[in-house]
C-alpha cells in the first residue's frame, strides 16, 4: 500500500486534516490539483469553536497573531443604523470572531504541516477510486500523466 489515508484537496479542510494526521503520526498523503495555494480570500470569519479546535490541534497561535478580532457587528444603510449585534461569548476562551482571509489560513496551516515534516503533492488531481479485494485503487493525474495510489479499505 502507498498510504493509509489519502486527502484530496489542500483547502482549509484538507490542510487541517493533514496536520491532524501528521500530529498523530498516521501514514497519509495530501494531493492538490492546483500548482500552488490559491491567493484569493473566500472564507474570512473564524468562529470561537473553530479557534478552540485549532487550540486542541496546537495551531491556534499563528491565527491569533494575524486575526482582526471582531466583537460586534453593525448593520448600516444610507447612514441609518439598522442593527448592532454584540458578539463576545463568555463561555469561550476566544470571545470574538477572528477575521483571517482564507489564503492566510491556508498559509498558516501549510507552514504548520511543513514544520511537522509534511507537504502537499501539487499538480496531482484525483480522477477515480475503485475498491477491490481489500484495497482501493485511486487513479490520479500528476502533471498530465496518469498514475495510481493504493490504499487499504
Ligand atoms: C466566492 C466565495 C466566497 C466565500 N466567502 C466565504 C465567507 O465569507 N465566509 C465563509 O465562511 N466561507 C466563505 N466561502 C466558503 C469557503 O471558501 C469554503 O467553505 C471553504 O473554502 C471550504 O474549504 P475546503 O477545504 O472544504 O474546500 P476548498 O477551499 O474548495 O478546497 C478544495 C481544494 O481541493 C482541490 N481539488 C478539487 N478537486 C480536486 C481533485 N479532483 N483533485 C485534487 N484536488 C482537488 C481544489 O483545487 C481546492 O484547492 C466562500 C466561497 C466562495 C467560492
Amino acid at each position: 500500500m502507498d498510504t493509509d489515508i489519502l486527502i484530496v484537496g489542500a483547502g482549509p479542510v484538507g490542510l487541517f486534516l493533514a496536520n491532524e494526521c501528521a500530529r498523530r503520526s498516521l501514514r497519509y498523503r495530501i494531493i492538490e490539483a492546483r500548482a500552488t495555494q490559491s491567493e484569493h480570500s473566500k472564507a474570512l470569519a473564524i468562529f470561537p469553536r473553530t479557534l478552540e479546535v485549532f487550540d486542541m490541534a496546537g495551531v491556534v497561535a499563528p491565527f491569533l497573531e494575524r486575526a482582526n478580532r471582531v466583537t460586534s457587528v453593525a448593520v448600516i444603510t444610507h447612514g441609518q443604523s439598522l442593527a448592532h449585534m454584540r458578539f463576545a461569548p463568555e463561555e469561550s476562551p476566544y470571545p470574538f470572531i477572528a477575521m483571517v482571509p482564507q489564503d492566510v489560513t491556508e498559509k498558516v496551516l501549510l507552514d504548520a504541516l511543513r514544520s511537522k515534516g509534511g507537504d502537499v503533492e501539487y499538480e496531482t488531481a484525483f480522477l477515480t477510486a475503485t475498491e477491490q479485494n481489500g484495497k482501493v485503487d485511486v487513479v490520479v493525474n500528476r502533471d498530465g500523466v496518469e498514475g495510481s495510489i493504493l490504499l487499504p479499505t
